[in-house]
């Protein structure tokens, strides 16, 4: 059975982006039958407002877009997220990491997927240290699982290449996970077999392979779809490209109406789907 999932951060009200990802998810998993879920993913503690995540599940009923089970909210799954962690630091592929983002910014000697590649300043240096990230020794974690592959629905068999990032943080200074590795927890806990989601978050699929292989979770396949895109080609963001998903259904828009024009291509005006894989402009 196909499962898919619908997973934004209440930071920012959702926009037609939202609504086109949204869409693709619950679609795919209607079409086979299959499941479509909703979770929030509220740990980014500064930036997560209480008050969106029932805003939310008031924009997707409007979009005509049902969700199966309860909605799943991040910060109830703490402790596993602990836990992962715990188990990647008693194999010793954890180590932790003091530097700022400038200094990390300033050390850098390569751009990698993400940005400036952390060139491994404090790799080897502390046991322990408060308030420190905790970063990936990428090098021993892709000896430790040879190479990897995974699927895409739209691009096919990808060989994983999570070098490409060097050593990435996975419990930040300011939250329990960073999202990749609460994000593949969670697809791994919550049963997804099909991870949909913008292609901006292409690359960043090779680690959440690596990660699957090193706690020994399920593969899921991926479909990664194309980005609304501005005219100049940059994608849709929160507040910049107004109107939000809240403000046209308080407005008395018809959002079933709205759903079935992005099914079929029909965008606003100034509005277009990208299907560049990197989600660059
Ligand atoms: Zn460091």
């Amino acid at each position: 059975m196909i499962v898919t999932r619908f997973a934004p951060s209440p930071n920012g009200h959702l926009h037609l982006g939202h609504a086109f990802s949204a869409i693709v998810a619950h679609d795919l998993a209607r079409e086979a039958g299959g499941r479509f879920l909703l979770r929030i993913e509220d740990i980014d503690g500064e930036r997560s407002r209480a008050d969106l995540a029932a805003e939310f599940e008031a924009d997707l009923a409007w979009l005509g877009l049902a969700w199966g089970g309860p909605v799943v909210r991040q910060s109830a799954r703490l402790a596993a997220y602990a836990a992962a962690a715990e188990s990647l630091r008693a194999g010793g592929l954890l180590y932790p990491c003091i530097c700022t983002r400038a200094e990390v910014a300033a050390a850098a000697r390569m751009s990698g997927p993400d940005g400036p590649v952390y060139p491994g300043t404090c790799r080897g240096k502390h046991r322990h240290h408060e308030g420190a990230a905790w970063r990936l020794d990428m090098a021993a974690a892709v000896a430790r699982t040879g190479p990897l592959f995974w699927t895409d629905d739209l691009a096919g068999e990808q060989m994983a290449r999570p070098d490409l990032f060097g050593d990435v943080v996975l419990v930040r200074k300011d939250a329990p996970a960073s999202y990749h590795l609460a994000a593949t927890l969670d697809d791994a806990v919550d049963g997804v077999t099909l991870v949909t989601r913008g292609a901006d978050l292409f690359a960043a699929t090779h680690i959440h392979r690596l990660l699957q292989a090193l706690l020994a979770l399920p593969v899921p396949r991926w479909h990664h779809h194309g980005l609304l895109v501005t005219p100049d080609g940059r994608k849709l963001a929160k507040r910049r490209d107004a109107p939000s998903l809240a403000d046209r259904r308080r407005a008395g828009e018809d959002g079933r109406a709205l759903a079935d024009s992005l099914r079929a291509g029909r965008f606003p005006a100034g509005i277009s789907l990208s299907q560049r894989l990197d989600g660059e402009p």
